[in-house]
């Protein structure tokens, strides 16, 4: 074995061999694999295989699709068959809702190119004719079916091994029986890994070991949120039926899931291989992989099967007639959301994981793809936050883990509702006026681990919500709550927020050189600055206040704590002359807004409110109440007159209630995320993680005013540059769909001109209550962005007439705001 290597991944299964392989690909040769037992020995040698595009996640599905494709041309590069079986992939649906769901995700697949078809219940017969189509009694009524053409499955010990070839022919070297036992960093920041075959260092290392994850994490000294579950499915004797209908010149069947029943079917050797995803599926190995485990697999259990089975056999009679030839029951990494995690690993330089696949096989290809791509080239080449290990916090706690992965391992085939809020290892963070909320009717969602309320049920109304791709039991609610902070006054606790303070004589011009826009120099102004990628895409969107001289404070989306905490650290100047401490959990923050504030917050504070003394976009430190050191920000994501008070947290209580006091007299109500949702969109305020993400550059974005290109050298400058000399290919617009029934849009449809071609795509959606319209926000071909252009939408599966508005559709002057 070498000594020395550029990048040594760790885990010979179908991920690490995959990352070799794009690395080599890449043109990074001095690359070595290291695996403990044999090549495959994980999850990888058992995996049924399957390899479905579907996926309701954008990044996510991009990933699954270009794996679908190097899969098919692997063969050919490498002279090694790997048995893919282009079967096609058929789901069932039984009810509405599941169309719906098949409906929505069509449009994520409209938007990356993925081929599909909704059929009916005679198509599903006609391609897959020993299905039941069910009677409504016995056996459910199949009502249509989403058919991918393109899928099927393929041999995961085959897939490795053209993998291994194509990454071996290319100078890559892979040592079996071979162990990463130790690590530690050497004196010039490389990796020292010791192994029982001896030591080897490296520049940058990937960590691939599935199962063996959170070991692996801790080597490094990483707490990896990801904890496998029992997976299993079963084998199946041959089956005559199938026998005679195959004999008989039938094609080979598309794999078969009834999504509605939690199971998918595929032919194995004229027979069957079924796997459910069951309820009470335990976690295991929470505490690391025992050394006794190596490629064992644990007893089946028949027992849990059992109600999949008898689904299967209501929809598949003559399964009835095969018998059972074998269970197979592994471990199968998860992760709280169930995405994997591709990236680099916090706070450890040149540290990179390809860990928590649950759809290995099918990710496989797009994992190494887009991890070599960030490792060779410094970012990746698409939007990643979905699958950024960073995208989680230090609030996964190993039971943590442990419930959610179970809840999410059940959740598999259950509708993926667009506000689906899931219930387990639940609450945990919570702001510290939670009780506060909860009696006032909140109805909390969950996001990085905090209890956030989306809706306040009033007095007498249920507060649950029912989830649908439609409007809702809370549209009403979220309504009246939007309505009123428009016209009177409202709250919203944003206590979540990423909050950082960068202090030191260096901050004013390190903060300068990461952002586009200027960092202010007066004290008491507040800027809206970007991150950008060195390709210019958006990676962070800060709120800066200059508090005093040598003094920032720097509030980002509450979801991006690490992502941003990370990247902060990363770059701080070595020299000592900034100092960045992240200080989210020592600040909470609440919002009042609406026309009434001013006189709200009056009650509280000596501190003038007037314009002259306070105007839009400053911040000043002032007194509310008993409140002291409190930052007051005349800044909102709601677009109304308001301020942002980010206190010291032991003042929540007092100030919630003072504020709630004060505002009595002017009817002060709370409003929750959805209600924010509506009102951001009326104003076209983007959102960090949706409408931006390093896919789209700031002018893309039409946040021209926020770059300052004169001001000197930044990061992502040089690609601004050549963008405007090129000409920007997308540009964003806010615009209303005409004709909504019960659907607006959500996010991720595709966008059409008026002949039908596909012009670009929806990044968000809502109904706009106080404008009284749905709404939609997106990026298209610059033609089209002209307010008044008429385009159009495809939502649930209808084509709706959609218009272009100017930007900031509410209160376009934003006279309100400066009021
Ligand atoms: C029953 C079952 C059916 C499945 N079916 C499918 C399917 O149909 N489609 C699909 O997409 N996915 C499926 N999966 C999931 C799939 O198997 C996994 O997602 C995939 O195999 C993960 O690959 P990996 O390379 O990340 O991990 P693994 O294959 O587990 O490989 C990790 C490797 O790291 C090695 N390792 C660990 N620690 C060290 C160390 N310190 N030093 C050196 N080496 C180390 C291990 O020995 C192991 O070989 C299934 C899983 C199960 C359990």
């Amino acid at each position: 074995m070498k000594t020395h290597a550029r990048v040594v991944v760790i885990g010979g299964g179908v991920v690490g061999v995959s990352t070799l392989y794009h690395l080599a690909k890449k043109g990074w040769t001095d690359v070595v694999l290291l695996e403990r037992a044999e090549l495959t020995a994980g999850s990888t040698w058992h995996a049924a295989g399957l390899l479905p595009l579907f996926n309701m996640s954008y990044t996510v599905g991009q990933l699954h699709k270009y794996s679908v494709d190097l899969y098919k041309r692997l063969p050919d590069e490498t002279g090694q068959d790997v048995s893919f079986h282009v079967t096609g992939n058929l789901r069932l649906a039984t009810c509405r809702d599941r169309m719906d769901e098949y409906q929505k995700y069509c449009g994520t697949a409209n938007t990356i190119g993925v081929p599909f078809q909704v059929i009916g219940p005679s198509q599903v017969r006609e391609l897959w004719p020993l299905v039941e189509l069910g009677d409504g009694a016995g056996t459910s009524k199949i009502i249509g079916a989403l058919y991918h053409p393109d899928d099927g499955h393929i041999a995961p010990a085959d897939l490795t091994m053209a993998l291994r070839k194509g990454a071996r022919a290319r100078g890559a070297e892979i040592h079996e029986q071979t162990e990463v036992t130790a690590v530690r960093r050497t004196a010039s920041g490389e990796w020292h890994l010791t192994t029982n075959q001896g030591d080897i260092v490296a520049e940058h290392v990937v960590c691939a070991t599935g199962n063996y994850a959170r070991q692996t994490g801790r080597l490094f000294g990483l707490n990896v949120p990801s904890i496998p579950v029992e997976h299993q499915y079963i084998v199946y004797d041959e089956s005559p039926e199938l026998k005679a209908y195959r004999q008989g010149g039938g094609r080979e069947l598309a794999v078969l899931r009834e999504s509605d029943q939690s199971y998918y079917l595929r032919e194995e050797r004229m027979g069957w291989i079924l796997g459910p995803y069951e309820a009470g599926a335990p976690a295991r190995f929470a505490d690391g992989v025992p050394d006794w485990f190596g490629k064992s697999l644990f007893e089946g259990d028949l027992e849990r099967l059992l109600p999949h089975i008898e689904a299967a056999q209501r929809r598949v009679p003559s399964l009835a007639n095969c018998g059972i030839k074998d269970i197979v029951n592994g471990p199968i990494a998860y992760t709280p959301d169930g995405s994997p995690l591709i990236g680099p690993a916090w706070g450890a330089r040149n540290l990179w994981l390809n860990e928590g696949h649950s759809f290995g096989i099918t990710a496989a290809g797009g994992s190494g793809w887009q991890l070599a791509e960030w490792i060779v080239e410094g970012e990746p080449g698409i939007d990643m936050m979905a699958v950024d290990p960073r995208r989680y916090g230090p609030y996964t706690s190993k039971r943590y883990v442990v419930q959610k992965n179970e809840e999410t391992y059940r959740n598999v085939f259950v509708i993926h509702y667009p506000d689906e809020e899931r219930a387990d290892a639940r609450p945990a963070k919570t702001s510290p006026v939670y009780d506060k909320l909860k009696h006032l009717g909140a109805v909390f969602g969950q996001r990085y681990g905090w209890e956030r309320a989306n809706w306040f049920a009033p007095p007498g109304v249920d507060a649950k919500d029912r989830w649908s791709f439609r409007r809702s039991n809370y549209f009403e609610h979220v309504g009246n709550e939007a309505r009123h902070l428009r016209r009177h006054v409202g709250m919203i606790d944003l206590t979540p927020f990423t909050k950082h303070e960068v202090t030191g004589a260096g901050a004013e011009s390190w903060l300068d050189s990461l952002v586009a826009n200027k960092v202010p120099t007066k004290i008491g102004r507040i800027a809206l600055c970007h991150a950008l990628t060195r390709r210019g895409g958006i990676r962070s969107e800060f709120t800066i206040t200059k508090v005093a001289d040598g003094h920032f404070y720097v509030v980002s989306s509450g979801a991006a704590e690490r992502y941003d905490s990370d990247y902060l650290l990363e770059k701080l100047p070595q020299d000592g002359s900034v100092t960045l401490r992240n200080i989210t959990m020592s600040r909470g923050c609440f919002v009042v807004a609406g026309p009434r504030s001013r006189e709200v917050l009056a009650k509280l504070t000596d501190t003038p409110l007037d314009n002259a003394a306070f105007p839009w976009l400053t911040g000043q430190v002032a007194e509310v109440g008993l409140a002291t050191d409190v930052y007051l920000l005349r800044v909102n994501f709601v677009g109304s007159l308001g301020w942002e008070l980010h206190f010291p947290i032991e003042y929540a209580h007092h100030l919630f209630d003072a504020l709630f006091a004060a505002g009595a007299e002017f009817d002060i109500r709370m409003a929750g995320m959805r209600a924010m949702e509506s009102l951001r969109l009326e104003k076209s305020y983007r959102m960090w993680g949706s409408d931006l993400t390093p896919d789209y550059t700031p002018y893309e974005a039409g946040l021209d005013r926020f770059v300052r290109l004169g001001k000197g050298a930044f990061i992502g400058k040089e690609a601004l540059e050549r963008q405007l000399a090129d000409g920007v290919p997308h540009r964003f617009i806010t615009f209303e769909v005409h004709d909504v029934g019960d659907a607006d849009p959500l996010g991720n449809e595709p966008l059409f001109d008026l002949k039908g071609n596909i012009i670009g795509r929806a990044t968000a959606g809502y109904y706009g209550h106080a404008l009284d319209k749905s709404l939609g926000l997106g990026y298209v071909k610059p033609e089209f962005a002209a307010a008044g252009g008429g385009l159009e939408i495809e939502i649930l599966g209808e084509r709706k007439r959609a218009t272009v508005l100017i930007d900031s559709p509410y209160d376009p002057e934003n006279k309100d705001l400066k009021a």
